[in-house]
């Protein structure tokens, strides 16, 4: 399997609206997915904001890009065209942009848990995981999108399994396995502060299984030695794990 981390730009927002309550401070998150091309198919791991900020966030985020995610699946040398599975973490609109809104992969399969396509149900109609639903529901219908009900390989060598907190059904994915494993965290550690277990998203709809699952999780990747890509890290997105006074820390790889 060859791994290519690509890049949908740098948002900017109020850190209130990452960890609630005003903060009066200014945050910047990156949106790396992942591109992965395992034999004949080719597997993107989310999908960063779309051609456009959502209307939903435009005033309160500014999105700042050189490139985008078609961009860096064209330096790999592909085409949207090309890929053939879609994973999505979960779905906040930083992550399934250009997954749903528009459906830019004529001929992926995109996978998403249905307990998180439950969960956004009941949200408030403004809510961006809210506002996914009907593109879920239509793909569902057509046949291009498919939900899921737990862990499992979505093609061989690459694992779905759900970790709760962020979201409901929200799910990471384990990229190929033994000595060669890396992992893909998504919003469960999506940057280098989230590393800390006791670091707390506003926005996790279960808190206490987002420490949990954190645990556990960075637990493994140490135990394996599996580099991490850290979705909103801006630049040192790709790192081992390791224990620390703070629960872990990341050590960017060199490479
Ligand atoms: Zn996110």
């Amino acid at each position: 399997m060859r791994v290519h981390v690509l890049d949908d730009g740098i948002f900017v927002t109020d850190a209130g609206n990452i960890f609630g309550g005003s903060r009066k401070a200014r945050i910047r998150g990156a949106m790396h997915a992942v591109l992965i091309e395992a034999g004949d198919e080719l597997v993107l791991l989310d999908a960063g904001f779309g051609p456009e900020l959502p209307e939903g966030l435009v005033g309160r985020y500014e999105l700042n890009r050189e490139k985008n995610i078609m961009d860096g699946i064209r330096e790999a040398g592909h085409k949207p065209g090309d890929v053939t599975h879609v994973v999505l973490s979960h779905l906040d609109a930083d992550h399934v942009g250009w997954a749903l809104a528009p459906r830019s992969f004529p001929n992926a399969t995109v996978y998403v848990q249905r307990a998180a396509v439950d969960e956004a149900r009941e949200m408030s109609e403004k809510d961006g995981r809210r506002m996914v639903v009907p593109a879920v529901d239509e793909g569902v219908e057509e046949g291009w999108c498919e939900l899921l009900n737990g862990d499992g390989e979505v093609v061989p060598g690459i694992r779905v399994e759900v970790r709760t907190g962020h979201s409901a059904g929200h799910q990471i994915v384990w990229i190929g396995d033994g000595e060669d494993a890396a992992l893909f965290t998504a919003d469960l550690a999506p940057s280098k502060i989230f590393l800390n277990p006791d670091t707390i998203a506003g926005v996790d709809t279960d808190p206490e299984a987002a420490r949990r699952n954190r645990i556990e999780v960075l637990s493994e990747a140490e135990e394996k030695n599996a580099p991490i890509i850290l979705y909103h890290e801006p630049k040192d997105f790709l790192v081992n794990v390791r224990r620390s006074e703070k629960g872990f820390e990341g050590v960017p790889l060199k490479d």
